[in-house]
């Protein structure tokens, strides 16, 4: 469960403010698939950092599964941000040097979990995520869909509840793009985990089932997608800006 109330976020830069979040409440009950949609500037990367732990709030609170995230102390957002969420990103940020299984394991190995453990709970992921024939090659021997295959394995390491993707397929083809947006959809009822998704594509949020539309840092609105094809729900998209 994501519960944000009265969530407020404001930049300072030079002398100027810049108030990226301007009271957002929402709540959303997982698990699920969802979607974040709004123009740039709108405070989608803000809120997602907010939800994830990489940053708080000014004002209002955020609560996800029951922890309330303004009152974590730096020890336990530490913990909260590598356990408890797993986030992907448009860039896939995959080591270089590393194959894939080891960037999926890396996370582990950081957190100095027992080596038998990181390796069963690699390969097992790896499968899932339908690349385990790829395991041993690196980064720039994958296509940019099998990257983000493997981030997004690397994302589920810890078995967290959450899974946040920000523009996941920004850096892909349609088909390719396609297939993440199924797999997420898939990822979310099989491990019984909420992903939420932030996207401009109105292709992409069709395969979810609820949309949350941002306009000037605030929740403008939100709705059930409910078999909306991509043209029914940017349509309905553009109506709520
Ligand atoms: P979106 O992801 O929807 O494009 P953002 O959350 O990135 O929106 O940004 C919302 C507003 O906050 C924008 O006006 C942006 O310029 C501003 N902003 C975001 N991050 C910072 C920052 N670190 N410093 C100053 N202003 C920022």
């Amino acid at each position: 469960m994501i519960e944000l109330t009265n969530v407020t976020k404001t930049y300072r830069q030079g002398g100027h403010k810049v108030e990226a979040l301007r009271g957002v409440d929402f709540r959303i009950d997982g698990p699920g698939y969802f979607a974040i949609m709004g123009p740039s500037g709108s405070g989608k990367s803000t809120l997602m950092h907010l939800i994830g732990g990489l940053d708080q709030p000014d004002s209002g609170k955020v609560v996800i599964n029951n922890d309330d995230i303004g009152s974590l102390n730096e020890r336990q957002l530490t913990a909260f941000r590598r356990k408890g969420v797993g986030i992907v990103f448009q860039q896939f940020n995959l080591i270089p040097t590393l194959t894939a299984k080891q960037n999926v394991a890396l996370p582990g190995v950081i957190d100095r979990q027992p080596r038998k453990w990181i390796d069963e709970r690699a390969d097992e992921l790896l499968k899932l995520m339908d690349i385990n024939n790829r395991a041993d090659h690196r980064p720039d021997a994958l296509s940019g869909g099998e990257q983000q295959r493997v981030a997004i394995a690397r994302a589920l390491l810890f078995k967290p509840k959450l899974m946040l993707a920000d523009e996941p397929t920004g850096n892909l083809d349609s088909t390719t793009s396609e297939r993440i947006w199924n797999l997420l959809g898939e990822l979310a009822e099989t491990q019984q985990i909420t992903i939420v998704m932030v996207t401009h594509e109105p292709a992409a949020a069709a395969h979810c089932q609820r949309v949350f539309v941002l306009g000037d840092g605030q929740c403008r609105d939100e709705f059930e997608v409910n078999g909306l094809d991509a043209s029914g729900l940017a349509t309905r998209y553009q109506q709520h800006l």
